[in-house]
């Protein structure tokens, strides 16, 4: 047999969006909101599902962007975060964001984490987690989440993984419905 390569590619949009300097941006509110625009361009541009996340290191500057890819490539893997934790970690150079535990990266995703996603945080080497839309918005709009465990906030937290959800959470929400009203598929 012949064995396949793997490769993760953007969608072209981002790059040509990403043209420029490095954005930097300071609060948790600009870094999700940043991933919730990634969201509504991968609906826009039909290049995956409604869902974008990015890594920025301490100072607020974006290590690596991602979105769904899920069904443009293929793959069920490809969900925003994991792609930005690929990305983030391809950028930097270690499977470790921390750098045993020098680092304190942020991920910031426009919905909840899906059991998936959840589960691959405490090897990436993330330190920080906020998100948007809640898990009851996307289950909302059909999507499944998974089976999580209720207290999953509180078991990252005691891996050193600070949590907050709910922020920018209305804004999220558009983009989910708007991926619905255009006939998006869910999975
Ligand atoms: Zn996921």
């Amino acid at each position: 047999m012949e064995l396949p390569e793997l490769t993760l590619r953007l969608p072209d949009w981002m790059q040509a969006q990403l043209q420029g300097p490095v954005p930097v941006l300071k609060t948790p509110e600009e870094q999700v909101r940043f991933a919730i625009e990634l969201s509504r361009q991968n609906v826009i541009h039909g290049t995956g599902g409604p869902f974008g996340a990015a890594v920025f290191d301490e100072d607020g500057t974006l290590v690596a962007p991602g979105v769904n890819l899920v069904v443009s490539q293929g793959c069920s893997i490809l969900h925003g975060e994991m792609v930005a934790l690929a990305m983030a970690q391809q950028v930097v150079g270690r499977h470790d964001l921390s750098d045993g535990g020098h680092h304190r990266y942020r991920l910031a995703v426009s919905a909840e984490p899906c059991a998936m996603c959840l589960g691959a945080l405490p090897w990436s080497g993330i330190r920080e987690l906020v998100y948007a839309a809640l898990d009851a918005d996307v289950r909302a709009i059909g999507f499944d989440e998974g089976d999580k465990p209720t207290a999953w906030q509180q078991a990252l937290e005691r891996r050193g993984i600070e949590v907050t959800g709910g922020v920018m959470r209305e804004e999220a929400v558009v983009v989910l419905n708007q991926y619905l009203a255009t006939g998006g598929r869910l999975y």
